[in-house]
């Protein structure tokens, strides 16, 4: 009975609704009584509030093809979400990138797309995401009224709240007014959610993941990019949608007074594993007349992390030690994360752990550094994907409607 008492009736209606609706995009297709015994709500409160979001078209009984169509009267059929009745934006904005998906409430995409332009200035960047948000929205035949919300992402510390990004140092971007600033400029008056694009792939993992993740009460999302974070995520039903902290381990010091980081220490793992300091170790290699293979396979461009793999597979002797230091120092990282959250699983997405065999490196380095007693981690790597970052600023999105759905 958590949601069911309380001093002001309206307040509780909106909570129960918002946490009957979660249990039904978290679990559906469900049945009316599992919900109430997943929420502690009775099942007449459950019954009242799902005929009212099938009116609403927002769920359906399975089996039943149309929005509103029910079996009134009938035995009761698990409902689900109907993916068609929401369509959400997401963004994200990198400076060197900018990526968008137009997803349904479900996250199939409707329309993705990736820009490639190299772009410092953050106004410019701005600009360019409006642009491909009205394309989007031409594409698809939509307007900004059939969009439920806009997600946009972003590494860097962002205050979601506010939706304000409070600095990214790489780019000497500070003080942003994302959600202001892209409010005006689509020209969008509905919810805008701006996150840090580590989160977001949390978000979007928990919403679109449920194989991988199943009933987990925790987890953790390992991203190594540009630069290096956790995120951890409770994965309750009565919090469904909790992204505890950013995670930024990037900065964790892995080796007193080590290497230069961005951040002005010394030492961080974003100095050792990250794509940044793995590209510069290339940089420095190939300057220095080492990495033969690595240098054919360039041809004269610079190093990509694709590159290096690609010269790692084809037996190049220090593209292997570039990667295997990278390696190594993130299973310690990751050890270290496990020893101290303890989630119950880690997803991990990172370029490096495109070949098998810097799997397996990592998974060996992690156990012989794991906590004797912490035996119950599971490690899943997930394949690198253009738009995990658009789709997941699209489901901090879908998670911020489901958190404030209001009949
Ligand atoms: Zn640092």
């Amino acid at each position: 009975m958590q949601f069911e008492q309380g001093a002001n009736p309206a307040r509780v209606k909106a909570l129960n609704q918002a946490a009957i609706l979660k249990a039904i995009y978290h679990h559906g297709p469900i049945k009316r009584a599992e919900i109430a015994k997943r929420l502690g709500l009775t099942l007449p409160t459950i019954t009242t509030n799902v005929s009212a979001m099938i009116r609403r078209g927002v769920v359906r009984e399975a089996g039943s093809a149309q929005p509103g169509e029910g079996y009134l009267g009938r035995k009761a059929h698990p409902v689900d979400i109907v993916p068609e009745s929401r369509r959400f934006i997401g963004v994200e904005i990198q400076g060197a990138r900018r990526t968008l998906c137009l997803l349904d409430y479900r996250g199939r995409a409707l329309y993705t797309r990736a820009d490639g332009e190299d772009c410092p200035d953050y106004g410019r960047n701005m600009e360019m995401a409006r642009d491909m948000i009205r394309d989007a929205l031409e594409a698809c035949g939509l307007t900004l009224a059939d969009i439920a919300g806009i997600g946009v992402c972003m590494p860097g510390l962002v205050d979601n709240r506010q939706g304000t990004l409070v600095v990214r140092p790489s780019l000497n971007w500070s003080g942003k007014h994302v959600r202001g600033d892209m409010a005006a400029l689509v020209g969008y008056n509905g919810p805008i959610s701006v996150e840090n694009n580590a989160c977001a792939r949390a978000y979007g993992a928990q919403l679109f993941r449920r194989e991988a993740l199943g009933d987990v009460q925790t987890f953790a999302y390992l991203f190594i990019n540009v630069g290096i974070a956790c995120p951890l995520v409770l994965n309750t039903a009565s919090v469904f949608g909790s992204v505890v902290g950013a995670g930024e381990v990037g900065h964790m010091v892995m080796e007193r007074g080590g290497l230069r980081c961005n951040c002005g220490n010394r030492g961080c793992l974003e100095a050792y594993a990250s794509d940044w300091a793995v590209l510069g170790r290339c940089r420095d290699a190939l300057a220095a007349g080492r990495a033969p293979v690595l240098r054919q396979i360039c041809g004269g461009r610079p190093a990509t992390m694709e590159l290096l793999l690609e010269a790692q597979g084809a037996g190049d002797p220090d593209a292997a030690e570039i990667v295997e230091k990278a390696v190594h120092t993130l299973g310690v990282a990751v050890a270290n994360i496990h020893n101290f959250a303890c989630p119950s699983r880690m997803l991990i997405e990172g370029k490096l752990f495109c070949r098998q065999e810097n799997r397996e490196r990592l998974l060996e380095v992690v156990r012989r550094n794991l906590c004797s007693v912490i035996r119950t981690g599971e490690f899943i790597f997930v394949e690198p994907d253009p738009f995990s970052g658009a789709v997941g600023a699209a489901a901090v999105s879908i998670c911020k409607d489901l958190e404030t759905y209001v009949e």
